[in-house]
């Protein structure tokens, strides 16, 4: 089924240098010591699954995830992140059987989005990613404090976890825009 691949990282918070880690089948564990950049790991997951609040990522404004120096480096004015997901099964809905997504961002805080390396919108990421199970809020990210939050969810917040999970979130978004117009 649809899963992560391989990620690779530039210059996104504490990965200075190109950081290229390889999902093998079966459960990969992160381990570290404090401060290694286990956090920002999994934030540069989401930051590619379209996380658009600075704060969600421990920062002020977007741009607070480019590396900004450490005691022995430079700061880099580029970060950017690559997940390559397994598309065999086509549970994304384009041609590809390996699909990368992109996403990047320099020191101005302009940025941009790349599908297969063509660029796109950060919500035709957001829109080939809805109802894979695999958006930045979605079952597959589950950081602390989520499980809690779940239990403490109102009835309809946690329906719409079941309905993104069940495949149907695409046909409610597309019911909402067309009672807008
Ligand atoms: P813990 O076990 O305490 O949760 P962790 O492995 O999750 O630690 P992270 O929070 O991922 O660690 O990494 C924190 C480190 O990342 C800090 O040393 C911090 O200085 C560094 N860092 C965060 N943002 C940036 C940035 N923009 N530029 C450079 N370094 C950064
Ligand atoms: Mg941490």
């Amino acid at each position: 089924c649809l899963h992560l691949e391989r990620i690779e990282m530039t210059g996104f918070k504490s990965f200075a240098d190109k950081t290229v880690i390889e999902f093998d089948k079966g459960v990969t564990a992160i381990v570290g010591p404090n401060g290694s950049g286990k956090s920002n790991l999994s934030e540069a997951v989401r930051w590619v699954l379209g996380e658009q609040s600075a704060r969600n990522l421990r920062g002020k404004k977007m741009n607070d995830i480019v590396f900004s120096g450490s005691q022995s480096r430079k700061p880099i004015n580029i970060a950017e992140v690559t997940l390559v997901l397994n598309n065999e099964d086509h549970s994304l809905p384009i041609d590809f059987t390996e699909v990368s997504l992109t996403r990047r961002i320099n020191r101005n805080g302009d940025s941009d989005c790349f599908i297969n390396k063509k660029p796109c919108r950060l919500k035709d990421i957001t829109d080939l990613l809805m109802d894979s199970g695999i958006g930045k809020d979605s079952f597959s990210m589950i950081s602390q404090g989520k499980v809690e939050q779940i239990f403490q969810n109102k009835p309809e917040e946690r329906r719409s976890i079941f309905e993104d999970a069940a495949g149907i979130a695409k046909y409610k978004n597309r019911k909402g825009n067309a009672e807008k117009k």
